[in-house]
């Protein structure tokens, strides 16, 4: 919309919902659209008078923005700084604003909390990319030194920053402490208006820290997810911060593009990719990371930091998760008695929802005073871990009161989702299809792969996997051993007893096999073919591993097997330090299993160790 138009509109309004009167008093917050058309003094009289009543002993002005007029914000905030003469502002780039639980056209909204007993400060820190760590400890340090310190919010531009070492310095404060927090940024996909401001200027490397402390003052937060992950975890494998390269070995962009179909070579990828966020676990911790962009490497720069060892999930919005995940929310929002909330939406929302992105907020407007932004980045302190968790796709909501909870309950609110029936059973089944053709997807191929790598017979690795696993174990470097076997005599088994049988003595064998490794960390077990085998011994010295074959021959020689009776088996035994190539680690090998049998079978022949380069 055009400024002329928003003047023409004229969308100036106060408005004011008062919270619950706790003991005596309480707080309140005014919102005020800006009318960017007429001087912003004329349009904040009624919050002026508000504050002049005496009743108030502080007003704190967030300023959310969806209009990246850099001068223009910069001299709003400074005409609010002399009309009510604080410095208590803070303002920020928004990807949508919310006022009373609703989005409104992108404009400039103004909200003043009043506070009758709490105070607030904010904290400027310039300079945060390249030296997280040190902000990190300094911001730590400031909260700890606040007395009664309740709530500590941070608006600062966290798409660049290592927020992942920063948050690590800043968990560790108080652990009563509650934090918070959105990243600002605009309206459009891969806009470069991620700043902050007040009246000074507009910052795009500062972090404003806003302390909420007071001995009356109460806070109740918590994040509301509701998408719901799909089937396939996949591990991450390289990743550097946001930045994450690989998943299970392979460009990052490899599932979105065999999954999802989509391109990482097409201009508007990210905007595709952000319909199908990512789901981190660690520690049975969830943490959402939408892609921002895809790179043509495959690698994907994300929202949020991830670790290597993380599982990670695709995951899809089923709007009836969202609806009861929001509503269970809003239940507990109501048992706290909130006076003022906030609430800081993921971008992602708002696409994801379109035409009814309100909904899911404007309950929380029925229970008092709502305001905030949607944001490119939610931060909120884990209760339970005391970890400053970095998020996308929440929908945070942070509910405030000053003095004790009324005896009175707050009306019941609940998401009204009539106007989704019809269009979210056609999504609701399409994403319960997905799901459960990429689980099948996924059985389907793990059985392939199960099946690709063992052996028909006996169930141990083929010739195939077992020669990868010793190609890898030797390409390691380091100490690992390898056992050739050979079972004596294996015609007559199947002369005498016929096919079947030996069949089975090569299963019951492999069994054997099985038995023997136990106890040896990373072993592994292939059929090389006919009744030959190889197995694998990492970490295993020339003694240990002479050791390991005596014992396995000792129990083959004793086993009885039925229709069968004893059999004997005939093992070459090799040690290699450090890489050698494959092929003469087999032919050395080889040969020792040819002295076993040549020196009458039933033996165990050492192969000189191998001593490879670096
Ligand atoms: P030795 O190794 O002691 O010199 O004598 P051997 O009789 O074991 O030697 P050879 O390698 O000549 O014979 C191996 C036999 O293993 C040949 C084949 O009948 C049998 N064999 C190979 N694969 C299978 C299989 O899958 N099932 C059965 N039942 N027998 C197999
Ligand atoms: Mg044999
Ligand atoms: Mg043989």
């Amino acid at each position: 919309m055009s400024y002329a138009i928003m003047a023409l509109i004229g969308t100036r309004h106060v408005h004011t919902i008062d919270g619950l009167e706790g003991m005596g008093f309480f707080m309140k917050q005014m919102l005020v659209e800006i009318n960017r058309g007429a001087p912003a003094a004329g349009q904040l009289t009624d919050i002026l008078k508000e504050y002049q009543t005496g009743k108030y002993k502080t007003i704190l002005f967030h300023i959310f923005s969806g209009i990246a007029d850099e001068a223009g914000l910069v001299q709003l905030a400074r005409e609010i700084e002399q009309f009510f003469g604080t410095k208590l502002i803070a303002g920020t780039m928004s990807a949508g604003e919310i006022k009373d639980g609703r989005m409104i056209e992108p404009g400039v909204l103004v909200s003043a909390i009043l506070f009758e007993r709490s105070d607030i400060s904010i904290l400027r820190i310039d300079g945060v990319k390249g030296n997280e760590i040190a902000i990190g400890k300094r911001v730590r340090e400031a909260l700890d030194a606040v007395p009664d310190l309740k709530a500590a919010e941070l608006m600062f531009p966290g798409t660049e920053a290592d927020t992942e070492h920063m948050y690590a310095e800043i968990s560790r404060c108080r652990k009563d402490i509650d934090i918070f927090g959105g990243y600002p940024g605009g309206h459009r996909l891969n806009s470069p208006e991620h700043f902050i401001f007040d009246g000074t200027g507009a910052m795009y490397d500062t972090m404003l820290v806003i302390t909420y402390a007071g001995k009356d003052l109460h806070f109740d937060m918590d994040k509301s997810i509701g998408w719901i992950s799909l089937g396939m975890p996949f591990k991450v494998t390289r990743a550097e911060g946001k930045h994450l390269i690989e998943l299970d070995g392979k460009p990052a962009a490899e599932v979105y593009e065999k999954f999802l179909q989509i391109d990482r070579k097409k201009h508007n990828n990210a905007e595709e990719a952000f319909e199908f966020p990512l789901m981190a676990v660690q520690n049975g911790e969830e943490r959402l990371r939408s892609v921002v962009h895809i790179e043509e490497d495959g690698s994907f720069w994300l929202h949020g930091f991830v670790k290597e060892g993380m599982n990670i999930h695709l995951t899809y919005g089923d709007p009836t998760n969202i609806v009861s995940i929001v509503n269970e929310r809003l239940e507990a929002m109501r048992g706290f008695k909130p006076q003022v909330i906030l609430l800081y939406s993921c971008v992602v929302r708002k696409t994801f929802w379109e035409d009814f992105v309100d909904m899911e907020m404007k309950p929380f407007a029925n229970l008092c005073s709502t305001c905030g932004f949607h944001t490119w980045g939610e931060i909120l302190r884990n209760s339970r871990t005391g970890e400053l968790d970095e998020n996308n796709i929440t929908l945070l909501s942070i509910g405030m009161r000053e003095g004790d909870a009324p005896a009175e309950d707050l009306p019941e609110v609940k998401v009204d989702d009539t106007v989704l029936q019809g269009q979210a059973s056609v999504l609701r089944r399409l994403t319960r299809l997905v799901s459960t053709t990429m689980e099948e997807l996924q059985k389907a191929h793990s059985r392939l792969t199960y099946l690709a790598e063992r052996d028909a017979l006996t169930g141990i690795y083929n010739r195939g996997k077992i020669e990868h696993l010793i190609d890898k174990a030797l390409r390691s470097g380091g100490t690992a051993s390898l056992v050739m076997v050979d079972l004596d005599f294996f015609k007559r088994v199947n002369d005498r007893n016929g096919h079947d049988i030996g069949d089975s003595v090569l299963r019951e064998i492999a069994a054997i096999f099985q038995d023997s490794v136990r106890g040896y960390p990373g072993a592994q077990i292939g059929r090389w073919g006919g009744e030959e085998f190889f197995i694998l011994l990492p970490q295993v010295d020339e003694e240990k591993a002479v050791a390991f074959a005596e014992a396995l021959r000792r129990t083959v020689d004793e086993h009885v097997f039925p229709a069968v009776g004893h059999l004997t088996i005939s093992q070459g035994v090799i040690t290699v330090h450090n890489y050698q190539e494959q092929k003469r680690v087999y032919i050395q090998v080889d040969d020792a299993l040819y002295k076993a049998k040549e020196a009458g079978r039933n033996r165990v022949e050492q192969a000189p160790s191998l001593f490879g380069g670096k």
